[in-house]
Protein backbone atom coordinates (compact mmCIF):
# COMPACT_ATOMS: atom_id res chain seq x y z
CA UNK A 1 0.00 0.00 0.00
CA UNK A 2 3.05 2.05 0.56
CA UNK A 3 4.39 1.26 -2.96
CA UNK A 4 1.03 1.99 -4.21
CA UNK A 5 0.63 5.31 -2.23
CA UNK A 6 4.11 6.58 -3.27
CA UNK A 7 3.86 5.90 -6.91
CA UNK A 8 0.37 7.69 -7.08
CA UNK A 9 1.30 10.79 -8.90
CA UNK A 10 2.98 8.62 -11.82
CA UNK A 11 -0.33 6.11 -11.92
CA UNK A 12 -2.94 8.88 -12.14
CA UNK A 13 -0.78 10.28 -15.04
CA UNK A 14 -0.12 7.25 -16.53
CA UNK A 15 -3.33 5.85 -16.62
CA UNK A 16 -5.08 8.89 -17.25
CA UNK A 17 -3.18 9.42 -20.44
CA UNK A 18 -3.52 5.34 -21.24
CA UNK A 19 -7.25 5.66 -20.51
CA UNK A 20 -7.84 8.08 -23.15
CA UNK A 21 -5.79 6.60 -25.59
CA UNK A 22 -7.69 3.07 -25.18
CA UNK A 23 -10.62 5.14 -25.58
CA UNK A 24 -9.39 7.43 -28.78
CA UNK A 25 -7.94 4.70 -30.87
CA UNK A 26 -9.87 1.52 -30.63
CA UNK A 27 -7.62 -0.52 -33.90
CA UNK A 28 -4.05 -1.17 -33.13
CA UNK A 29 -2.75 1.19 -36.01
CA UNK A 30 0.39 3.53 -36.50
CA UNK A 31 -1.38 6.60 -35.06
CA UNK A 32 -1.60 4.13 -31.96
CA UNK A 33 1.27 3.30 -31.35
CA UNK A 34 2.56 6.88 -32.09
CA UNK A 35 0.79 8.22 -29.26
CA UNK A 36 1.84 5.05 -27.52
CA UNK A 37 5.16 6.13 -27.80
CA UNK A 38 4.70 9.68 -26.81
CA UNK A 39 3.02 9.02 -23.52
CA UNK A 40 5.49 6.70 -22.25
CA UNK A 41 8.39 9.44 -23.37
CA UNK A 42 5.87 11.63 -21.43
CA UNK A 43 6.00 9.51 -18.36
CA UNK A 44 10.17 9.38 -18.39
CA UNK A 45 10.54 5.81 -19.81
CA UNK A 46 13.50 6.77 -22.19
CA UNK A 47 13.51 6.85 -26.01
CA UNK A 48 16.28 4.28 -26.68
CA UNK A 49 13.42 1.87 -24.30
CA UNK A 50 10.18 3.59 -25.68
CA UNK A 51 11.42 2.13 -28.97
CA UNK A 52 12.55 -1.25 -28.28
CA UNK A 53 9.12 -1.52 -26.50
CA UNK A 54 7.22 -0.56 -29.39
CA UNK A 55 9.08 -2.71 -31.69
CA UNK A 56 8.32 -5.79 -29.56
CA UNK A 57 4.45 -4.64 -29.12
CA UNK A 58 4.46 -4.07 -33.19
CA UNK A 59 5.82 -7.45 -33.45
CA UNK A 60 3.52 -9.13 -30.75
CA UNK A 61 0.36 -7.84 -32.55
CA UNK A 62 1.37 -8.66 -36.04
CA UNK A 63 2.17 -12.53 -34.74
CA UNK A 64 -0.98 -12.66 -32.42
CA UNK A 65 -2.95 -11.39 -34.73
CA UNK A 66 -4.47 -8.57 -32.55
CA UNK A 67 -6.29 -5.77 -33.81
CA UNK A 68 -8.57 -4.39 -30.83
CA UNK A 69 -6.39 -2.12 -28.99
CA UNK A 70 -7.62 -3.28 -25.45
CA UNK A 71 -6.42 -6.83 -26.17
CA UNK A 72 -3.32 -5.27 -26.23
CA UNK A 73 -3.01 -3.51 -22.93
CA UNK A 74 -2.11 -6.86 -21.35
CA UNK A 75 0.38 -7.54 -23.47
CA UNK A 76 1.98 -3.61 -22.74
CA UNK A 77 2.21 -4.11 -19.42
CA UNK A 78 3.92 -7.79 -20.03
CA UNK A 79 6.26 -5.86 -21.73
CA UNK A 80 6.89 -3.35 -19.39
CA UNK A 81 7.40 -5.88 -16.51
CA UNK A 82 9.78 -7.91 -18.72
CA UNK A 83 12.29 -4.81 -19.47
CA UNK A 84 12.14 -4.43 -15.45
CA UNK A 85 13.05 -7.84 -15.02
CA UNK A 86 16.48 -8.57 -16.64
CA UNK A 87 17.86 -12.14 -16.52
CA UNK A 88 19.87 -12.65 -13.40
CA UNK A 89 18.76 -9.03 -11.70
CA UNK A 90 18.92 -9.77 -8.36
CA UNK A 91 17.62 -7.04 -6.01
CA UNK A 92 18.19 -8.12 -2.57
CA UNK A 93 21.10 -6.75 -0.87
CA UNK A 94 24.28 -8.50 -0.72
CA UNK A 95 24.39 -9.11 3.26
CA UNK A 96 26.97 -11.43 4.90
CA UNK A 97 26.29 -13.88 6.98
CA UNK A 98 28.90 -13.42 9.29
CA UNK A 99 31.28 -10.65 10.17
CA UNK A 100 30.92 -7.36 9.09
CA UNK A 101 29.02 -6.07 5.88
CA UNK A 102 30.19 -2.77 4.51
CA UNK A 103 28.37 -0.58 2.09
CA UNK A 104 29.16 2.28 -0.26
CA UNK A 105 26.55 5.44 -1.06
CA UNK A 106 28.06 7.39 -3.66
CA UNK A 107 25.84 9.89 -5.34
CA UNK A 108 25.75 13.87 -5.92
CA UNK A 109 24.47 16.69 -3.85
CA UNK A 110 20.66 16.57 -3.16
CA UNK A 111 19.81 13.19 -4.49
CA UNK A 112 18.69 11.97 -1.20
CA UNK A 113 22.25 10.36 -0.14
CA UNK A 114 22.10 11.00 3.02
CA UNK A 115 18.40 10.07 3.92
CA UNK A 116 18.68 6.83 2.19
CA UNK A 117 21.54 5.56 4.26
CA UNK A 118 19.03 6.59 7.16
CA UNK A 119 16.19 4.77 6.32
CA UNK A 120 18.31 1.43 5.22
CA UNK A 121 20.09 1.94 8.91
CA UNK A 122 16.37 2.18 10.19
CA UNK A 123 15.43 -1.27 8.30
CA UNK A 124 18.78 -3.11 9.44
CA UNK A 125 17.85 -2.14 12.83
CA UNK A 126 14.23 -3.10 12.55
CA UNK A 127 15.89 -6.96 11.82
CA UNK A 128 17.68 -6.44 14.92
CA UNK A 129 21.15 -6.09 13.44
CA UNK A 130 23.98 -3.59 14.96
CA UNK A 131 24.32 -0.93 12.51
CA UNK A 132 26.90 2.21 12.12
CA UNK A 133 27.16 4.80 10.04
CA UNK A 134 30.96 6.21 8.33
CA UNK A 135 31.26 10.28 7.47
CA UNK A 136 32.88 9.42 4.10
CA UNK A 137 31.64 12.64 2.76
CA UNK A 138 34.58 15.19 4.94
CA UNK A 139 34.11 17.54 1.90
CA UNK A 140 30.90 18.85 1.38
CA UNK A 141 30.37 21.67 4.20
CA UNK A 142 27.72 19.97 6.60
CA UNK A 143 27.85 16.38 5.17
CA UNK A 144 28.78 15.10 8.47
CA UNK A 145 26.75 17.09 10.59
CA UNK A 146 23.90 15.78 8.28
CA UNK A 147 24.39 12.51 8.50
CA UNK A 148 25.15 12.90 12.54
CA UNK A 149 21.51 13.73 12.67
CA UNK A 150 20.19 10.97 10.71
CA UNK A 151 22.37 8.70 13.39
CA UNK A 152 21.01 10.32 16.41
CA UNK A 153 17.27 9.96 14.75
CA UNK A 154 17.77 6.35 14.27
CA UNK A 155 19.68 5.57 17.07
CA UNK A 156 22.86 4.21 15.84
CA UNK A 157 26.55 5.71 15.90
CA UNK A 158 28.36 7.74 13.65
CA UNK A 159 32.40 7.37 12.84
CA UNK A 160 33.89 10.64 11.82
CA UNK A 161 36.87 13.15 11.31
CA UNK A 162 37.35 16.75 10.66
CA UNK A 163 36.18 18.12 7.60
CA UNK A 164 38.29 17.98 5.22
CA UNK A 165 39.91 14.81 6.30
CA UNK A 166 41.42 11.84 3.85
CA UNK A 167 37.34 9.73 3.47
CA UNK A 168 39.97 6.39 3.12
CA UNK A 169 41.25 7.45 6.83
CA UNK A 170 37.99 7.36 8.07
CA UNK A 171 36.73 4.38 6.42
CA UNK A 172 39.91 2.27 8.17
CA UNK A 173 38.75 3.60 11.56
CA UNK A 174 34.95 3.15 10.68
CA UNK A 175 35.99 -0.64 10.23
CA UNK A 176 38.38 -0.76 13.70
CA UNK A 177 35.34 0.77 15.59
CA UNK A 178 32.72 -1.45 13.88
CA UNK A 179 34.96 -4.69 14.46
CA UNK A 180 35.55 -3.87 18.21
CA UNK A 181 31.59 -2.94 18.92
CA UNK A 182 30.54 -5.56 16.98
CA UNK A 183 28.12 -4.28 14.15
CA UNK A 184 26.84 -6.29 11.48
CA UNK A 185 26.47 -3.22 9.16
CA UNK A 186 28.93 -0.63 8.43
CA UNK A 187 26.64 2.36 5.97
CA UNK A 188 29.38 4.41 4.52
CA UNK A 189 28.83 7.85 3.08
CA UNK A 190 30.85 9.15 0.07
CA UNK A 191 31.53 12.74 -1.23
CA UNK A 192 29.58 13.19 -4.45
CA UNK A 193 31.57 15.46 -6.61
CA UNK A 194 30.68 14.50 -10.31
CA UNK A 195 32.29 17.77 -11.46
CA UNK A 196 36.17 16.69 -11.01
CA UNK A 197 35.71 13.03 -12.72
CA UNK A 198 39.00 12.46 -11.51
CA UNK A 199 39.14 13.41 -8.28
CA UNK A 200 36.11 11.49 -7.54
CA UNK A 201 37.24 8.50 -8.80
CA UNK A 202 40.45 8.65 -7.56
CA UNK A 203 38.83 8.91 -4.09
CA UNK A 204 36.26 6.01 -4.52
CA UNK A 205 38.78 3.38 -5.86
CA UNK A 206 41.11 4.67 -2.77
CA UNK A 207 38.71 4.18 -0.17
CA UNK A 208 37.30 0.89 -1.81
CA UNK A 209 40.84 -0.12 -1.60
CA UNK A 210 41.47 0.37 2.25
CA UNK A 211 37.73 -0.97 2.98
CA UNK A 212 38.75 -4.44 0.81
CA UNK A 213 42.49 -4.62 1.94
CA UNK A 214 40.50 -4.97 6.01
CA UNK A 215 37.49 -7.39 4.42
CA UNK A 216 38.59 -8.79 1.09
CA UNK A 217 34.88 -9.16 -0.07
CA UNK A 218 33.75 -5.42 0.59
CA UNK A 219 32.54 -2.98 0.22
CA UNK A 220 29.59 -5.74 -0.48
CA UNK A 221 27.76 -3.41 -2.32
CA UNK A 222 28.23 0.07 -3.82
CA UNK A 223 24.59 1.66 -4.23
CA UNK A 224 24.25 4.60 -6.39
CA UNK A 225 21.82 7.13 -5.39
CA UNK A 226 19.43 8.52 -8.03
CA UNK A 227 17.08 11.49 -7.67
CA UNK A 228 13.67 10.55 -9.51
CA UNK A 229 12.12 13.78 -10.18
CA UNK A 230 15.34 14.99 -11.92
CA UNK A 231 14.46 12.32 -14.92
CA UNK A 232 16.53 11.93 -17.77
CA UNK A 233 19.28 13.99 -15.83
CA UNK A 234 19.47 11.10 -13.64
CA UNK A 235 20.03 8.26 -16.41
CA UNK A 236 22.80 10.87 -17.58
CA UNK A 237 24.27 10.59 -13.19
CA UNK A 238 24.31 7.41 -13.56
CA UNK A 239 26.16 6.68 -17.07
CA UNK A 240 28.67 8.96 -15.68
CA UNK A 241 29.38 6.98 -12.13
CA UNK A 242 29.34 4.36 -14.46
CA UNK A 243 32.33 5.12 -15.71
CA UNK A 244 34.09 6.11 -12.13
CA UNK A 245 33.22 3.34 -10.06
CA UNK A 246 31.98 0.31 -10.20
CA UNK A 247 28.19 -0.03 -9.03
CA UNK A 248 26.12 -2.71 -7.56
CA UNK A 249 22.74 -1.19 -7.29
CA UNK A 250 20.85 1.47 -8.01
CA UNK A 251 18.21 3.68 -5.14
CA UNK A 252 15.69 5.82 -7.01
CA UNK A 253 14.35 8.61 -4.48
CA UNK A 254 12.04 10.64 -4.98
CA UNK A 255 9.55 8.35 -6.79
CA UNK A 256 6.63 9.81 -4.74
CA UNK A 257 7.41 13.79 -6.10
CA UNK A 258 7.01 13.30 -9.49
CA UNK A 259 4.26 12.11 -12.04
CA UNK A 260 7.03 10.51 -14.05
CA UNK A 261 8.05 7.44 -12.31
CA UNK A 262 8.49 5.87 -16.29
CA UNK A 263 12.54 6.48 -15.38
CA UNK A 264 12.89 3.73 -13.28
CA UNK A 265 12.27 1.40 -16.58
CA UNK A 266 15.12 3.72 -18.28
CA UNK A 267 17.48 3.56 -15.76
CA UNK A 268 16.78 -0.52 -15.69
CA UNK A 269 16.61 -1.03 -19.07
CA UNK A 270 19.73 1.48 -20.07
CA UNK A 271 21.79 0.59 -17.49
CA UNK A 272 23.09 -3.09 -16.69
CA UNK A 273 22.64 -2.30 -12.64
CA UNK A 274 19.69 -3.08 -11.32
CA UNK A 275 17.19 -1.10 -8.92
CA UNK A 276 17.39 -2.14 -5.54
CA UNK A 277 15.62 0.18 -3.28
CA UNK A 278 13.45 2.94 -4.06
CA UNK A 279 12.63 5.92 -1.65
CA UNK A 280 8.55 6.49 -1.26
CA UNK A 281 8.56 9.61 0.80
CA UNK A 282 10.99 11.16 3.45
CA UNK A 283 10.17 9.86 6.53
CA UNK A 284 12.67 6.91 7.81
CA UNK A 285 10.19 3.73 6.78
CA UNK A 286 9.52 5.19 3.34
CA UNK A 287 12.04 3.11 1.87
CA UNK A 288 10.84 -0.22 -0.02
CA UNK A 289 12.68 -3.05 -1.56
CA UNK A 290 12.00 -2.70 -5.59
CA UNK A 291 9.88 -5.30 -6.84
CA UNK A 292 9.81 -4.92 -10.80
CA UNK A 293 6.30 -6.65 -11.04
CA UNK A 294 4.83 -4.44 -8.51
CA UNK A 295 5.92 -1.31 -9.97
CA UNK A 296 4.45 -2.07 -13.06
CA UNK A 297 1.23 -3.81 -11.71
CA UNK A 298 1.02 -0.68 -9.66
CA UNK A 299 0.91 1.84 -12.81
CA UNK A 300 -2.09 -0.09 -14.02
CA UNK A 301 -4.56 -0.15 -11.11
P1 LIG B 1 21.90 14.33 0.02
O1 LIG B 1 22.45 15.69 -0.21
O2 LIG B 1 22.01 13.48 -1.21
O3 LIG B 1 22.44 13.67 1.21
O4 LIG B 1 20.32 14.53 0.18
P2 LIG B 1 19.41 14.49 1.48
O5 LIG B 1 19.39 13.14 2.06
O6 LIG B 1 19.76 15.61 2.36
O7 LIG B 1 17.98 14.75 0.82
C1 LIG B 1 17.67 15.93 0.11
C2 LIG B 1 16.18 16.21 0.27
O8 LIG B 1 15.43 15.20 -0.36
C3 LIG B 1 15.72 16.22 1.72
O9 LIG B 1 14.80 17.27 1.88
C4 LIG B 1 15.02 14.87 1.89
O10 LIG B 1 14.00 14.90 2.86
C5 LIG B 1 14.46 14.65 0.51
N1 LIG B 1 14.25 13.22 0.20
C6 LIG B 1 15.15 12.20 0.24
N2 LIG B 1 14.58 11.04 -0.16
C7 LIG B 1 13.29 11.32 -0.47
C8 LIG B 1 12.17 10.53 -0.97
O11 LIG B 1 12.24 9.33 -1.23
N3 LIG B 1 10.99 11.21 -1.17
C9 LIG B 1 10.88 12.55 -0.93
N4 LIG B 1 9.69 13.11 -1.15
N5 LIG B 1 11.89 13.30 -0.46
C10 LIG B 1 13.09 12.70 -0.24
Amino acid sequence: SKFKDGLSKTRDNFTGRMNELFAQYRTVDEDFFEELEEILIGADVGVTTVMELVEELEHEARIQNITDTRKLAPVISEKLAAKLEKREDDTRLNVQKDGLTVFLFVGVNGVGKTTTIGKVAHSFKQEGKKVMLAAGDTFRAGAIEQLEVWGERVGVDVIKQQAGSDPAAVMYDAIQSARSRKADILLCDTAGRLQNKVNLMNELEKVKRVISKEIPDAPHEVLLVLDATTGQNALSQAKTFKQVTNISGIVLTKLDGTAKGGIVLAIRNELDVPVKLIGLGEKVEDLQPFDAEQFVYGLFK
